[in-house]
């Protein structure tokens, strides 16, 4: 089907009008002229005069314009032949009109041609622009992209850095740690956090973190992985553990599952303190974007771990005492009255023991201040090891200790005296060569059983020490006894 466009409608419209008012005229003119026309004539013009520009028209509108020229051309000729065999009568006038309007559409056409080529051109350009865009968006979207994830990555770390200064304690901190790290590194079903022994540079499991439930951390001390990391101080990322040729594996557990692996170091004031890892099951399921997270967090995780261990260190520091790295008196206060407390609510018995060196000032006097500050320090060790978790030894003041045993009932806490009494006396102590030997005085005091007051406890305590001095010392005295 032909499809025209408004303009050659138009055109087209206008030409059949003036084909049929011309012909018209020309019957008209024919009719009433002076000439005389044989049919046959007639019939000839009527031929040349219709025909053949309806041919023209025809062939146009098949947008075959050299043929309608061609019919063009002969009606054009046919016409001044017509116009011969009317002897002059002017029917070149029509010819006239013919290449008028076929110049018209000439002219049209190779318009509209050449707007095409315009427009084709530009459309083209157009194409062209709209790719130029279409990638330079992409490109654009793309940075946009990177940048949100960034920032909010970033965003993210600056929370973490909050959270992570939230807590001085070392327990909340770590479970912290491998509960970020797994997060923020989105991959991997096992986060594992290890602080190093600064002396034997061993490193032991503090916290750990998985995504299934059942997961069962064996590796308390680490592995061939972390001991690199702890040594190099580098981070590191095995993208195949059994195919990683730069570390020896046949150390490693056959049964684990463990596929791959990344791990930064935790490096506090340039020492390699730790180290944070996350585990996957799957082979390849870290690049170096998660490693590059990894050290971030654990960059973040070291200083807030650096300040946890120091609050520690002071905190202990600030409750043990230097010489026998027994808790300090202030501090035996204070957890003689939470457990007194805890006896009360609980109906517990609560007992104390008051120890005292016998005749310290003589053996120091013999053997000096140096050598008296290692009994100390012995007698100290010993009393810890007999006691144990069972209680809280301190040092009360110059050569005098006190013991609070919570839980324990007066028979139990006499046994423990007699324990220590009995183990120091038994110990020689070595000074410049010299086997040396020191006893010990303990009074018992016990809670509901001789007191239920608490400073009472002490005072009692106290006294029964006294009686055993009285009584010629190197012995334990209560109320039971
Ligand atoms: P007693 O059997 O009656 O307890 O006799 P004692 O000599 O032990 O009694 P006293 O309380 O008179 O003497 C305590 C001595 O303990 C005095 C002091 O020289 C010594 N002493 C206290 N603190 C320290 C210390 O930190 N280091 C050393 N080496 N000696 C200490
Ligand atoms: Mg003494
Ligand atoms: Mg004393």
């Amino acid at each position: 089907m032909i499809r025209l466009s408004y303009l050659k409608q138009v055109f087209v419209f206008a030409a059949i009008l003036v084909f049929v008012t011309f012909a018209y005229l020309e019957i008209a003119i024919l009719g009433s002229s002076e000439i005389r026309v044989s049919s046959y004539k007639l019939a000839l013009v009527s031929l040349f005069q219709f025909i053949l520009p309806f041919s023209a028209l025809l062939a146009w509108l098949g947008w075959n314009s050299l043929t309608a020229i061609v019919f063009l051309g002969l009606a054009v000729l046919m016409s001044l032949l017509a116009t011969a065999a009317l002897d002059g009568f002017p029917l070149w006038v029509f010819a006239f009109f013919y290449v008028s309007i076929f110049l018209t559409i000439l002219f049209y056409e190779s318009l509209s041609r050449n707007r095409l080529r315009v427009y084709s051109v530009d459309i083209e350009k157009n194409a062209e622009a709209q790719n130029e865009l279409r990638l330079r968006i992409e490109a654009e979207s793309r940075l946009a992209d990177a940048f949100l994830k960034r920032y909010t990555r970033y965003y993210g770390l600056r929370e973490v850095c909050e959270r992570f200064a939230t807590t001085l304690s070392l327990d909340k901190l770590s479970s912290m740690i491998v509960e970020t790290a797994l997060d923020f590194v989105g991959r991997g079903e096992l986060c594992l956090l290890y602080l190093a022994d600064p002396q034997e540079s061993k490193l032991s499991l503090i916290s750990s973190k998985t995504t299934r439930d059942e997961e069962h951390v064996k590796l308390k001390e680490g592995d061939v992985f972390d001991r690199w990391v702890l040594k190099n101080g580098q981070r590191l990322l095995v993208q195949d553990v059994d195919n990683d040729f730069r570390f020896d594996t046949r150390m490693l557990d056959k049964d684990s599952p463990v596929k791959s692996l990344i791990i930064a170091p935790l490096v506090h004031e340039g020492r390699v303190v730790g180290t944070l890892r996350i585990n996957s099951n799957e082979p390849d399921r870290f690049s170096t974007e998660e490693l590059r997270i990894l050290d971030l967090i654990a960059g973040l995780a070291s200083s807030a771990l650096g300040n946890t261990l120091l609050y520690a260190k002071t905190e202990e520091l600030a409750i043990r005492d230097s010489l026998t790295g027994l808790f300090v008196q202030r501090y035996f206060r204070s957890r003689l009255k939470e457990e007194h407390r805890r006896s009360l609510l609980k109906q517990t018995p609560l007992s104390l023991l008051m120890l005292d060196l016998d005749f310290f000032k003589a053996y120091n006097d013999r053997y000096g201040h140096g050598a008296g500050d290692i009994v100390l320090f012995q007698a100290a060790g010993l009393m810890k090891e007999i006691v144990g978790e069972l209680g809280i030894v301190s040092r009360y003041g110059g050569e005098e200790f006190a013991i609070i045993l919570p839980n324990t009932d007066l028979d139990s806490a006499a046994s423990v005296a007699e324990a220590i009494r009995r183990r120091v006396k038994g110990t020689s102590i070595e000074i410049r060569r010299e086997p040396t030997k020191i006893t010990i005085s303990v009074g018992v005091a016990n809670f509901p059983a001789d007191t239920l007051d608490c400073e009472e406890l002490i005072g009692r305590a106290d006294q029964f020490l006294y009686q055993a001095k009285k009584a010629g010392r190197d012995r334990v005295c209560s109320s039971a006894l």
